[in-house]
């Protein structure tokens, strides 16, 4: 069975130093000298394809509405690609965690962290439109979201 690694997006770079895109001037995530996403077509994905399986890393999002990183290479809901100067270790998975999930109301346009979509499903289960920050303490009772 494969070791199972988290780590951050810092700490990511940090140890495994993705290389800059050589190909678009203006690629995302730019890390103070260049960007550093390859695109997930045309040169930039090609040019992805000619490197070691351990040095490529897919950016997409995650079930939980989060983005994430992750070793390898893969189709499902990918964003872009990476590739680093240091391989992946053998038998790793790896999950590097870029953003947490939002919550944007449409109410009030508060928007706040809400990682395990626990805000978003309570109101969206009694079909509101509303938020803790808009939301009167009659509707914060009714979606189960009462002080307790
Ligand atoms: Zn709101």
């Amino acid at each position: 069975m494969n070791n199972f690694i988290e780590m951050d997006f810092d700490e990511w770079c940090d140890t495994y130093k993705p290389i800059v895109n050589h190909i678009d001037n203006n690629a995302s995530f730019d890390n103070g000298y260049g960007g550093i996403m390859f695109e997930t077509y045309g040169d930039e994905v090609a040019f992805v394809k000619e490197q070691p399986e351990a040095n490529i890393w897919m950016y997409g999002d995650g079930d939980d509405g989060g983005s994430y990183v992750w070793n390898g290479w893969g189709f499902v809901n990918r964003l872009g690609y990476f590739i680093t100067e240091v391989p992946c270790p053998p038998n790793t998975d790896m999950q590097i965690r870029v953003s947490y999930n939002w919550f944007y109301c449409e109410n009030c346009s508060a928007e706040f962290e809400d990682p395990d979509n626990t805000i978003r499903d309570a109101f969206d289960e009694h079909d509101l439109e509303k938020c803790p920050e808009c939301a009167t303490l009659e509707e914060m009772t009714l979606v189960g979201l009462d002080k307790k």
